[in-house]
């Protein structure tokens, strides 16, 4: 296991490819370094005795301590232990702690390599293996690729005007393939050592092209990242943990890039290109069920301190509101930790988690992510929306009029009170705070997608004969 400095350290030796406002930026850009913060967590807190059995595991290749975003799924109980991860990790950061991208796609590489090789006699989980132990042996990050631009969404990749709407093979010889096209939305794209490349949808036999996985890494040849960053406006008084960390994604651009044999995990086998789509679906609606609680939990502390400062925490209404958001959280969790003690074990002995906990659970966090919002912002009243800057706070002339009229309860230091409401901003009523709430509702899937994979993974037959019992109609 590497520390933070290293990670930081290998980034900043990579070759520059990422772009930013029309310019070629450093990685360590400092509209960049707010997520790489979010990542460093991961390292630091590794090392950290109190989260070292929560976020370390054991290498099911060698045997040795890994760091747990590495790690590949042996049982129900590492499937439990990555959402309690994901949901302690997400609150240290407010929002999203952006490592499970990466790790849930090598969960689903090791099921689907696999199967490919028991079904056709490829050579894909042998390569798979290698490529895991040099990911973990060097404690990578890496993000996961998969949205494709897409083009015209009612037609398929085969039938585009432009081919290149979906990531596709250009090129194949002994030693590797050339691929083009670009992927859309990709989270730590621009501070992602590896870049890992799935289908996005279901192909056709029509479409070997475009039935590709593979990795890179995030500085080859030919790739460029056009990135888009977010974060809290920078703080010069009041430091605040959820204000040093952001994110980035990137409009990901392969154009032409060559990717050797032993990074290639699957080319052309078009019969599993859905079910590898699907699989990276399903692990990463699990981690959500980790992070989007975490998320419901930062909104719910900031709703009952608001509360609390307002000095309206024993009304009803926000009591019932309250209850709502207790509600979201644990009921998403619940539904990841169901997920996961009714996982199962594939053949290739990665544990899969349940599809119908886990979508039952990413689609309730999505449908409730405005309306959670909509708590906060009632109880929170309109003041996060137009505070004063912070410099205002400390104006030699206004400062301690600001502060008095900002502080509501003279118990309470009118400092908390500011920091209560200026974190509120950040989540709710700024461009960082719109970016993670739009997040909530499509990363990982937008709801539709949840509600798709839920009916082709639920017996409603079984209903219908429940309802028949019930109602005395003879089966036929
Ligand atoms: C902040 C953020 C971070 C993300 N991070 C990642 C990441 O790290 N890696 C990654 O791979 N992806 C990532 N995503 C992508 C995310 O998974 C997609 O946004 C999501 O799957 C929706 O895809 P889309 O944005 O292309 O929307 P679209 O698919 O264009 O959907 C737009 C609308 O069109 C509808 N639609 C689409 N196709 C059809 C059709 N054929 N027929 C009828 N209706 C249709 C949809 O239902 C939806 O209502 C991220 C997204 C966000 C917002």
């Amino acid at each position: 296991m590497i520390s933070s400095r290293e990670y930081l350290e290998r980034l900043k030796a990579m070759k520059p490819n990422v772009y930013m406002g029309g310019e070629l930026v450093s990685r360590d850009h400092p509209l960049i370094m707010p997520g790489i913060r979010v990542i460093a967590l991961t390292y630091d807190l590794a090392q950290d005795p109190q989260y070292q059995e929560l976020l370390t595991a054991t290498s099911h290749l060698n045997g040795k301590r890994i760091n747990r975003f590495t790690h590949i799924h042996q049982s129900p109980e590492d499937l439990l232990k990555k959402q309690e991860m994901t949901r302690v990790l997400t609150r240290k950061t407010g929002f999203c702690i952006q490592r499970c991208m990466g790790v849930d796609a090598m969960n689903a590489l090791s099921v689907v390599t696999w199967e490919m090789d028991e079904s056709l006699g490829t050579e894909y989980h042998q390569r798979f293996l290698n490529y895991l132990e040099y990911w973990q042996e060097r404690d990578i990050t890496g993000c996961c690729a998969q949205t494709d631009a897409k083009g015209h969404r009612k037609l398929r990749p085969h039938q585009q005007p432009d081919p290149d709407a979906y990531v596709r093979v250009v090129k194949k010889d002994a030693k590797g393939i050339v691929v083009r096209g670009a992927k859309r939305h990709i989270t730590v794209g621009s501070y992602a050592e590896e870049i890992i490349v799935l289908p996005t949808r279901v192909m056709t036999q029509q479409e070997k092209e475009w039935a590709v996985a593979f990795a890179v890494p995030g500085d080859a040849p030919g790739l460029y990242l056009v990135n888009r960053a977010s974060a809290p406006r920078p703080r010069r008084h009041l430091k605040a943990p959820l204000a040093s960390f952001g994110s980035s994604d990137t409009l990901t651009i392969f154009e032409d890039v060559f990717v050797p044999w032993e990074r290639v995990f699957m080319c052309g086998e078009t019969e599993f290109a859905g079910d590898l789509a699907l699989l990276f679906a399903l692990f990463h609606r699990h981690s959500y069920t980790g992070c989007k609680p975490a998320v419901t939990d930062v909104i719910m502390g900031f709703t009952a301190l608001a509360a609390e400062y307002h000095g309206i925490e024993k009304a009803q209404h926000i009591q019932m509101k309250l209850a709502d958001l207790i509600g979201v959280a644990e009921l998403v969790y619940g539904a990841g930790m169901a997920a996961a003690v009714k996982a199962k074990r594939s053949a290739s002995g990665t544990w899969i988690p349940d599809p119908v906990f886990c979508n039952v659970g990413r689609r309730h966090a999505g449908e409730h992510i405005y309306h959670e919002h909509h708590i906060l912002s009632e109880v929170a009243g309109g003041i996060p929306a137009t505070l004063p800057y912070e410099d205002d706070f400390f104006s030699p002339e206004l400062g301690e009029l600001v502060n008095k009229y900002t502080r509501h309860r003279p118990d309470i230091p009118a400092e908390h009170q500011h920091r209560c409401f200026r974190c509120i901003g950040d989540l709710a009523v700024s461009a960082f705070g719109g970016v993670w709430q739009y997040a909530g509702v499509h990363g990982g899937g937008s709801p539709i997608m949840e509600t798709i994979a839920l009916l082709k993974n639920y017996d409603l037959e079984e209903k219908k004969r429940v309802a028949k019992e019930l109602a005395g109609i003879p089966e036929e």
